[in-house]
């Protein structure tokens, strides 16, 4: 036997999540210059990073050669969602906090369940520890949360929820998830992924938080990489039950987390301008978006987050006529959706810009 064979058969048989394509390798594959190319596949915030975390940053970078410390962030977290600082967990990016949540509770003939067209983060941690993943057929493109119900077995584990949905932007009420969670059996982790929460309009969201207190079986995962512009650096954040808590920091690097991206987070946080802007501009934006691809015919999954997945005739060659074009959206026929596209929310110029380009490439 080979080396490569003795990797577990989970392993060998994964394959790798694509993210979506970088500026620069448009920029080389179709040389164009890489300022006239727009990137609309990662659900960035495309107004940059909060200034105040920037700024924070570049202060952190003097003292990067000492090793993190995440007191500060741990204890405006705390005091911000009225959680106890050890029922907390730092990631590097959010995905941290789901692969340590995998990680913790995951093990061959263990299973976990998830929903059709589901973020695809969730089967490939579920895949790497060995574990089954049970995928519940989508209603309307979103959760059913019946049918993910009737899946949960015995040796069931975790059950990941993204709400909203990525890629479909798809979005429960919360009143159905919290009251998912309290028919489930103790022994089964509810993986609540909000990336997308703070783009929610005020009259959706709700405090998730505030459920800890009842549920000792949910962990709620949110992230800094979308409204609050750091995904480059990296940093997520879980919330739970501190014996969950500490079972995750188990399995956890203990420096995990980078010192830069700490000190963004703790100046991001609070950034009120910043965010009040990002939302706006987002909701500006989608409004423009939708508005422009029903004026081009095509059909659309209503979305609540900052991105929008729609259908076209032949998603393969749209799309390739889009890079031709310098606009980079994201195919995900990778998630059983082969004839749409997701396009992020852009600056009100580069929506327009695709909106031209994408006529064009119909
Ligand atoms: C973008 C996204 C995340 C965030 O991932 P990070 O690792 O924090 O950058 C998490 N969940 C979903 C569903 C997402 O779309």
């Amino acid at each position: 036997m080979s080396l490569i064979e003795c990797s577990p058969a989970h392993v060998r048989a994964l394959s790798p999540y694509v993210p979506g394509k970088p500026i620069g390798a448009l920029a080389r594959e179709f040389g164009l210059p890489e300022s006239s190319i727009i990137k609309l596949a990662s659900n960035e915030n495309p107004l940059g990073m909060s200034p105040r975390a920037r700024l924070a940053a570049e202060a952190a970078l003097q003292e990067a050669y000492r090793y993190p410390d995440q007191y500060e962030l741990l204890a405006l977290l705390a005091r911000k969602l009225g959680v106890d600082s050890a029922q907390i967990v730092l990631g590097n990016g959010s995905n941290d906090v789901l692969d340590l949540a995998a990680r913790a509770f995951l093990m061959p003939g263990t299973s976990a369940v998830l929903a059709q067209y589901a973020f695809a983060v969730y089967s490939l941690a579920t895949q790497a520890m060995g574990a089954a993943s049970l995928i519940a057929p989508a209603r309307q493109y979103g959760h059913d949360l019946v049918a993910m119900r009737a899946l949960v077995r015995e040796e069931t584990r975790i059950v990941w929820i993204a709400n909203p949905n990525n890629p479909t932007g798809t979005f429960l009420p919360w009143r159905e998830i919290h009251d998912f969670i309290a028919d489930l059996p103790r022994t089964v982790l509810v993986v609540l992924d909000q990336a997308y929460d703070d783009y929610l309009p005020s009259g959706l969201r709700t405090a998730t938080e505030s459920w800890l207190g009842e549920f000792d079986h949910l962990l709620i995962v949110r992230t800094f990489s979308k409204i609050h512009g750091l995904a480059g650096l990296r940093i997520g954040y879980g919330l739970g039950s501190p014996a969950v808590i500490d079972l995750l920091n188990r399995v956890r690097q203990p420096f995990n987390v980078n010192h830069v991206a700490l000190a963004a987070a703790v100046a991001a946080l609070d950034d009120h301008p910043f965010l009040a802007d990002s939302h706006r501009l987002n909701q500006q934006g989608m409004e423009l978006l939708v508005h422009g691809l029903k004026r081009l015919g095509l059909e659309h999954i209503p979305s609540q987050g900052n991105f929008i997945s729609f259908a076209v005739p032949d998603a393969a060659e749209v799309n390739r006529k889009l890079l031709a074009q310098g606009i980079i959206v994201r195919p995900i026929a990778g998630y059983g959706l082969p004839q749409h596209l997701r396009v992020t929310v852009g600056l009100p110029e580069e929506n327009a810009r695709f909106l031209a380009a994408l006529a064009k490439a119909l």
